[in-house]
């Protein structure tokens, strides 16, 4: 289902993004030159490393990809799956460079993978395998709290980072700022309250950003907004779990189809997410999960009918061959690169509104460069603050309640204003609201571009056109 299965004639994931990326560069204005500068992956690095595990050296190989250092550090997550390849890391260091712009993340774009399959390792072996891959990172300077910061991604999470953690601490004994060269880390060892949801977090408010415009709602025959939406997910890891999880207990969504390796299964009614999540864990799959249909050809459930589509799980599984049959009016991109460029096309013709992936995922990141920040400065967020803003609303409380007494039956506080005006902002208030701040920005920036220029019609163009104009600029003072 990844592009390397796709058609024949469907672009890898490397040429689908630069093929987006020149729809857009005409309408940018930039010469020849810069345009070419901003679209080349400026390195890869390969490295092949030995472990001894289970009395036998196993080879194993990694990449890390640094596409553009218009800004230091680049950042990027870092993905363990077996068909981890140069094209795909490449496509999405670019696209980090891209939604690090459209999100005002002052990074460049960088990404990194290790092929191989994480359920074949026992936790002590993946720690020994992440250490040895973090070693021949960092002392090329592609671990580095100043030039090349990862975060998790599809395969890896909190664990993973807390390792990358350790050991480059332990390489740098005295680097102040070392807990900086990673984000996604648990909150326990230098890790920001937020950071695991962000990304699933992230979809939610851009969707509900989208549902706030009547008239982008209406470019897909939709109307209202998310509550009674009905929703097939692909893909229930960390982005789709926490997206579906979100949009079902707090928007009234209904997600009714939810698609993994080992096939979808359906319910009209609306699944509960935490029981199928909790049935995966269990049953390593959605198969037999009573409470709904389960059919062996996930992928078909793509193009069944629902209001909201979200691939949260991997590359080019929305190509040529299905194009065609999506009859979902919105699609959200959660996952990098669901979506081929030629399906982009067919997508298009039909009308169907796409919320790209550099905006729709970028929640992962916005929170990464707040935990990167936090790590920075070496206190949490709201730590200063939070009692002094306490202090001052309890004057104001006092004031009310000084008016309920005088007022008697005329007049009387809501019950809970108190509790809930009196609690000052903490670390998780604090990036839930910078969260949404920023996808309500960057939904902003580009809708603007979509409805206010006549030469482009879509989501995806003008997500790249406000990114592109930005590194364009960042260029330029460099005198470039
Ligand atoms: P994950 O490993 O936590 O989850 C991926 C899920 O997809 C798993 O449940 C897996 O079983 C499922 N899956 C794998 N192959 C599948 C298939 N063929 N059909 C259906 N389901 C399949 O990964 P994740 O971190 O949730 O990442 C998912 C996507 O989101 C990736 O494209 C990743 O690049 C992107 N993303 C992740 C983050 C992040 O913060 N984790 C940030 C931005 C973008």
């Amino acid at each position: 289902m990844t592009s390397r299965t796709s058609p024949s004639h469907e672009p890898t994931f490397r040429e689908s993004v630069d093929i987006m990326f020149k729809r857009a560069v005409p309408l940018a204005g930039l010469s020849e030159g810069l345009a070419e500068k901003i679209r080349v992956c400026n390195s890869t690095y390969t490295v092949r490393f030995g472990v001894r595990l289970r009395g036998t050296i196993h080879t194993f190989t990694g990449y890390r990809s640094v596409h553009s250092e218009h800004m230091e550090p680049v950042k990027g997550g870092i993905r363990y799956a077996t068909n981890v390849h140069q094209d795909e890391v490449e496509a999405l260091a670019a696209l980090m460079t891209y939604k690090c712009a459209l999100v005002e993340a002052p990074f460049g774009g960088s990404k990194g993978g290790l092929r191989i399959d994480p359920d074949e390792w026992e936790e002590h072996e993946l720690e020994q395998i992440t250490r040895r891959f973090t070693y021949e990172l960092a002392k090329r300077s592609l671990i580095s709290p100043s030039q090349n910061v990862p975060a998790p991604d599809m395969g890896t999470g909190e664990r993973e980072m807390a390792w990358i953690a350790d050991q480059y601490r332990r390489m740098n004994t005295t680097d102040i700022n070392a807990s900086a060269c990673v984000t996604g880390k648990p909150a326990h060892a230098g890790g920001i309250k937020g950071r695991t949801e962000a990304t699933g977090r992230g979809v939610q408010y851009a969707l509900r950003e989208f549902f706030r415009h009547p008239e982008d709602v209406a470019t897909t025959g939709l109307s209202g907004d998310l509550d009674g939406k009905r929703i097939i997910v692909q893909g229930l890891g960390n982005v789709g779990y926490h997206a579906a999880k979100f949009l079902s207990e707090e928007d009234g969504a209904v997600i009714q189809g939810i698609i993994e390796r080992d096939g979808g299964i359906w319910n009209a009614d609306g699944l509960d997410v935490d029981d199928v999540r909790r049935w995966i864990g269990e049953h390593r799959g959605v198969a037999g999960y009573p409470e709904a249909t389960h059919v062996a050809d996930g992928a078909s459930l793509l193009t069944e009918e629902c209001d909201i589509l979200i691939p949260a799980a991997l590359e080019g599984v929305i190509n040529l061959g299905n194009a065609h049959h999506i009859k979902a009016p919105l699609i959200i991109e959660a996952a990098n690169g669901p979506v081929t460029s030629g399906a982009n096309d067919i997508l298009r013709e039909r009308g169907v509104v796409i919320i790209p992936d550099m905006y729709a995922n970028a929640g992962g990141v916005t929170v990464s460069y707040f935990e990167w920040v936090k790590n920075l400065s070496h206190i949490r967020f709201g730590r200063m603050q939070r009692r002094a803003e306490e202090a001052r609303q309890n004057l104001i409380v006092s004031e009310l309640e000084r008016l309920d007494a005088y007022l008697g039956d005329h007049w009387s506080m809501t019950p809970h204003f108190k509790q809930k005006y009196l609690q000052g902002s903490d670390e998780l208030e604090l990036v839930r609201s910078g969260l949404d701040d920023t996808m309500r920005t960057a939904y902003q920036a580009m809708r603007e571009v979509w409805h206010g220029r006549d030469d482009l019609d879509d989501l995806r163009t003008a997500a790249y056109l406000v990114a592109i104009e930005r590194i364009a600029m960042s260029y330029r003072a460099k005198g470039l």
